[in-house]
Order: structure tokens, then C-alpha cells, then sequence
């Protein structure tokens, strides 16, 4: 039995048996972790309120050969979003990039990228929680990004030619491809849409969201509704949450 020590963000929790849960955790150096924490739905536990959902914590736990299931053995809480619990739309919003992160990341698969852009998402969503919509916009894109999923948004996936003025469309092979090519199938992507697209390369997730709040609301609904298309056909079925934002 190998134990193990590294920052974690809660992501979900089952109660399992009479007083443990399953906690599933985005960890910096394993990546996606599920672990029994024993007792933890006692009243006096050791991990009092560290494994909320979001929580950011540091974890120690055990873990046995060929068992997907670790044992967690100490918790402590590095940033809590206790303050946010009473938000619907907070966690709702959360619950969405909890769950995805969980369908996207293969277990015990450290992923650095993945883990600092998604903590940086948490982080911005919880300091300026009007800004969420654009956040979870930024993640969708940056979680297609690091996962190899977005299309190149540079050039038409046909003829290679560089985007310019043109409509461009995006294919159910989540490709984009110029007018010309697409001969006009696909989702249009209008201009604004596509400025949207290209400044996530630019920027970190809170200065995305201060840039974008002057959006209109036709340009964010577009935007949620290509990406929220683009991440559907990926996992092959809708996302179990739609952020109502
Ligand atoms: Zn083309």
C-alpha cells in the first residue's frame, strides 16, 4: 500500500454504507481520484467540511495495486467555496464543470493543463460570480482545447486558407471549414462568435469574462449553443446539466 500527498479539487460525492462517502476529486498529480473517506458522515470526523463539492483541498491518501478506489486518509481544506453555497446558479454552473471534467478525464491520468485551467475557472467564477456564463464558455473551449477535441480555429479544415471576414462553419465533425467549403452546412458561426473563440487563446478565464461582458445576448447565446453542441458531440450525448445562465 503506496500513500500519497497532493492538491485536490471535490468534484461530486456519494454516500456510501452508513456514514462514509465516495468522493471523486480532480487531483495536480494524479489526476481523476475516487476514494472512500471513512466516517465521514459521522458527526465528529476528521474531515469535517472539507469534502463539499469545490472544495479545494490538501489530500492525503492510500492507495492499493490494481484498485481504482483510494482511501482517504487526511484532509485539509485550502480554499472553501462555503460562501458561494447558497448561489443556485453558482453550483449549478460548478456541478456542469464538475461533471465534465469527470466525463473527460481518464483516471489516475495527471494532467497539469487540465488541473490549472480548471482551478483558474473555479477561482474566477467564485471571485466574480456574475461573470460565470463567459467562464464556463472559457472552459468549454480550453477542456476541448486541452482534451485535442476544438478544431483548428485558424484556418478552413478543407482548403487550409487562414479565416478572415467569411462566415465560417462548423461541421458535425467538429471541424470549421470557410463558406466555400462547407457549401453553407454546419452551424454558422458569426463574427462576434468567432472573435469570442479566438480571444480564450489570449486570455486566463477572469480577463476573458471582464472583456466580454458587453457582449450581446444573441452573441453569448450563440456562443453557449455552438459549444454546448461541440461538447455533445464528443461525448456522444448531452451534457446531464444545462447551466441555465
Ligand atoms: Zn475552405
Amino acid at each position: 500500500m503506496a500513500i500519497f500527498e497532493t492538491e485536490a479539487l471535490v468534484l461530486r460525492t456519494y454516500n456510501l454504507a452508513e456514514a462514509d462517502k465516495i468522493v471523486v476529486c480532480l487531483s495536480r498529480s494524479a489526476g481523476l481520484i475516487r476514494g472512500v473517506a471513512k466516517g465521514c458522515r459521522k458527526l465528529k470526523n476528521r474531515f469535517g467540511a472539507s469534502l463539499e463539492p469545490f472544495t479545494l483541498i490538501d489530500l492525503t491518501y492510500y492507495e492499493k495495486e490494481n484498485q481504482e478506489l483510494v482511501s482517504f486518509r487526511q484532509t485539509e481544506i485550502l480554499r472553501s467555496r462555503f460562501n458561494l453555497s447558497s448561489n443556485a446558479s453558482i453550483l449549478t454552473g460548478f456541478s456542469y464543470m464538475g461533471d465534465l471534467l469527470i466525463d473527460f478525464s481518464p483516471p489516475h491520468q495527471a494532467n497539469d493543463n487540465l488541473y490549472r485551467m480548471a482551478l483558474a475557472c473555479f477561482e474566477a467564477a467564485s471571485e466574480a460570480p456574475a461573470d460565470l456564463e463567459p467562464v464556463l464558455r472559457y472552459f468549454e473551449v480550453w477542456l476541448l482545447k486541452i482534451e485535442g477535441f476544438l478544431p483548428d480555429l485558424r484556418a478552413c479544415a478543407n482548403c487550409h486558407r487562414p479565416f478572415g471576414d467569411e462566415t465560417i462553419y462548423s461541421g458535425s465533425d467538429l471541424s470549421l471549414r470557410c463558406a466555400q467549403c462547407s457549401g453553407g452546412r454546419g452551424t454558422s458561426i458569426s463574427k462576434q462568435v468567432y472573435s469570442q473563440l479566438r480571444a480564450t487563446e489570449k486570455l486566463p478565464p477572469a480577463k476573458f469574462a471582464q472583456e466580454t461582458r458587453e457582449a450581446s445576448s444573441e452573441t453569448k447565446k450563440q456562443m453557449a449553443e455552438l459549444m454546448f453542441q461541440m461538447i455533445g458531440r464528443v461525448l456522444e450525448r448531452m451534457p446531464r446539466i444545462r447551466p441555465n445562465v
